[in-house]
């Protein structure tokens, strides 16, 4: 086996603090039979940039760092600082995701990748980035819509049902990128932000990549090792190639177990990550399933969007028929 792996992050796991209350006992319908698992290819063509009037009105009034005020720290990713900021002159709330100029080429890579991203996304379910503005020191402002209740990682999951509407909102924002040839390779609970109306929104475009054909592979090994499918390390074992379509699924299942159990689900709640082990684990172990307790439908989910070979893996237009995210279940 030849194990490629040219990671740019060193894993970082969040042990997320989050707890769940068991479903009750309630005889789970067994979902119907799954949809064939054909891979659903996105539309053909890019779409525009948004034209820079869009912009620029959308941005209306925080032209210049200046005009915003500092508030608070929000939190420290790799990379940058991100910061609660208030508009002087229109008391606007956004946050202000700054990326220092003087940072390594790879950074300076996932800046202008995130720029280009954030230019051509527009959803609900995508979070808004207001302006870009770059600094004459060569740091990167991105001011962006802010979401008042944090990450994932620190969102109490109550319920399945709450963790299905959860879910559903993201696959609705990764049906929108990879409907737009976007593949965002970094989906984990701190990349998933979420606003006091519990909207869920996806966030940090940073090793995300425009796919330039439709088979185009995903060719570089970015984004953080934890949450990475078998076959990006190992693409000959696991379906032939690295799909990045199919690789945000993967770490969308990864993060819903994360989020359900409280703990990264490769490890034992407390352990330190050892990046060898771990691989091993991803590659070689079987993929996490649900502790007892959780219904029938999720574990389905949960093993659609594990499928360790990327060929038998659900794409998320079919995921989003699945039983476990349908509307009925609210
Ligand atoms: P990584 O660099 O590995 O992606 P990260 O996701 O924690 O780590 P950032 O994406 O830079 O790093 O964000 C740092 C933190 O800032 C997030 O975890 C989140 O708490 C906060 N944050 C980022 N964007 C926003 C936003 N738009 N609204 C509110 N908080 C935000
Ligand atoms: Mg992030």
């Amino acid at each position: 086996m030849h194990l490629r792996i040219f990671v740019h992050r060193i894993p970082r796991l969040s042990l997320s603090k989050t707890f769940h209350g068991r479903r009750a006992a309630a005889p789970p319908a067994r979902p119907q039979a799954p949809p064939p698992r054909r891979r659903l290819r996105p539309p053909p063509t890019l779409p525009p940039p948004l034209p820079p009037a869009a912009v620029a009105a959308a941005a209306a009034g925080t032209a210049t760092l200046a005009d915003l005020e500092k508030l608070q720290v929000l939190g420290h990713g790799s990379g940058g600082t991100v910061y609660k900021v208030r508009h002087r002159r229109t008391s606007a709330i956004y946050a202000l995701k700054l990326i220092h100029g003087d940072c390594d080429p790879t950074v300076r890579r996932q800046v202008l990748r995130e720029m280009d991203i954030l230019r051509r996304t527009d959803s609900p379910f995508v979070v808004k980035c207001h302006a870009i503005i770059p600094q004459a020191s060569g740091d990167t402002a991105f001011v962006l819509e802010f979401m008042d209740a944090g990450t994932l990682t620190s969102i109490p999951i109550a319920s399945e049902s709450a963790l299905s509407r959860i879910t559903r909102q993201v696959l609705h924002g990764l049906s929108y990128l990879h409907s737009h040839k976007i593949v965002h390779r970094d989906i984990k609970p701190s990349n998933l932000l979420v606003n006091s109306r519990m909207e869920v929104k996806i966030a940090d475009f940073g090793v995300s990549k425009v796919m330039c054909r439709t088979l185009d592979p995903c060719d570089s090994y970015v984004g953080t090792c934890a949450y990475m499918s078998p076959e990006r390390f190992d693409p000959d074992r696991y379906g032939g190639r690295y799909d990045g379509y199919a690789g945000d699924v993967w770490s969308l299942g990864l993060t819903l177990v994360e989020l359900w159990v409280g703990h990264f689900p490769y490890l034992v709640d407390g352990e330190r990550p050892d990046w060898a082990s771990l691989m091993c684990k991803i590659c070689f172990g079987d993929p996490p399933s649900l502790p007892d307790g959780a219904s029938d439908d999720f574990r389905d989910f949960v093993a659609c969007c594990l499928q360790k070979d990327s060929n038998k893996r659900w794409t998320v237009d079919q995921l989003l028929a699945h039983p476990f995210v349908s509307r009925d279940r609210w």
